[in-house]
């Protein structure tokens, strides 16, 4: 079943009106969702399984990313499935994707976005706008914060916008049994606080840089635990 096309003439809040009962009240209330937690939680692995589960019930999604660990337009998990993506690149309106599907005749239902936090501010607008004007589900994942401890600003914007704000439950521990919450950039054995905010080595892990999940104790600290 196709849906309308909006089009770049139509009112934005024509979405907004379509989606709503005579008594007002919204038919279907689209959300963007942003899960969130460090390295190694399985991110990637619960973002395929949401688009399983989505496809199983007869829903259409896209799928996206952004420098995913295989450097290549799919989306790989630690834990070895893959599937493949739309690599979002700096140009990319999200929107187009599905204006694309759509006048391909192909619905769209929802949205994963991977590596979120890698994207940029105007894909997160975009993420808000697919689901307000085009009730599409849009389920964001990534990083909270980066080496440094700071906020992404796509993760921070996600912070903002989104209608519901979720950490991923699969814990990752520190090597003191503690949680582990802090992603620990280190180079050459030792924990690093400045440099660029995304290197290629934040995916595929280089022989000059890795990361290491740590709490926060033993990355405000810089200790990398005994084997190191
Ligand atoms: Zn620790």
């Amino acid at each position: 079943m196709a849906r309308p096309l909006p089009g770049p003439d139509d009112d934005p809040r024509r979405g907004c009106a379509a989606t709503r009962g005579a008594d007002g009240r919204p038919l279907h209330a689209a959300a963007l969702r942003f899960f969130w937690g460090p390295m190694d939680c399985g991110k990637s692995t619960m973002a395929l399984q949401m688009n399983h589960n989505h496809a199983r019930q007869g829903r259409r999604g896209l799928v996206t990313t952004r420098i995913d660990r295989s450097l290549g337009p799919q989306v790989t998990t630690r834990i070895g499935l893959a599937h493949a993506a739309i690599e979002v690149t700096d140009g990319l309106d999200l929107r187009d994707l599905v204006n694309d599907a759509w006048a391909e005749g192909v619905r769209v239902d929802y949205l994963i976005c991977d590596e979120a936090s890698f994207y940029d501010l105007e894909h997160v607008e975009q993420m808000a706008d697919l689901v307000d004007n085009y009730d599409v589900d849009v389920y964001a994942f990534g990083l909270a914060t980066d080496f440094r401890s700071c906020l992404f600003p796509a993760a921070r914007r996600l912070f903002e916008l989104a209608d519901s704000v979720a950490r991923i439950q699969v814990e990752v521990l520190c090597w003191c049994g503690r949680e582990g919450l802090l992603n620990a950039r280190v180079i050459d054995g030792r924990v690093v606080r400045e440099g660029e905010q995304v290197v290629i080595g934040d995916t595929v892990d280089t022989a000059d840089v890795r990361y290491q999940v740590l709490c926060r104790r033993h990355y405000r600290a810089g200790e990398l635990g005994p084997r190191d």
